[in-house]
């Protein structure tokens, strides 16, 4: 029984870790589409102003989202879990970003 704990225990802790959260601020994106460029299994444009996106990517797609985060003009994109806020904060993005 404890193993079985334990493992399960294991288990989510590994998930957390690879689980990415993308927010967009819709209010703030302006529909400049870098992020649609740099990470385009996770971002697409749809017509010239509304933008579809992808609030879980796979972790394989983190770096490009990363890449995205930091191009975006407005600072629109917000990433939480696998690592990306901290990432972010090395990459000079701001909080609430
Ligand atoms: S880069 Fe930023 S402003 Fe441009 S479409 Fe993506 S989220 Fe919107």
């Amino acid at each position: 029984m404890l193993g079985a704990a334990v493992t399960s225990r294991w288990h989510l802790t590994v998930e957390r870790r690879r689980v990415m959260r993308v927010v967009v601020d819709l209010n703030r994106c302006q529909g400049y589409a870098q992020c649609a460029f740099l990470a385009p299994d996770v971002f697409a444009m749809h017509g010239e102003e509304a933008l579809l996106y992808d609030a879980r990517p796979d972790d394989t797609r983190r770096v490009d989202v990363l890449r995205a985060v930091a191009a975006c003009p407005v600072r629109a994109i917000a990433v939480e879990g696998a690592g990306g806020k901290r990432a972010a904060d090395r990459m000079g993005v701001p909080d609430g970003a």
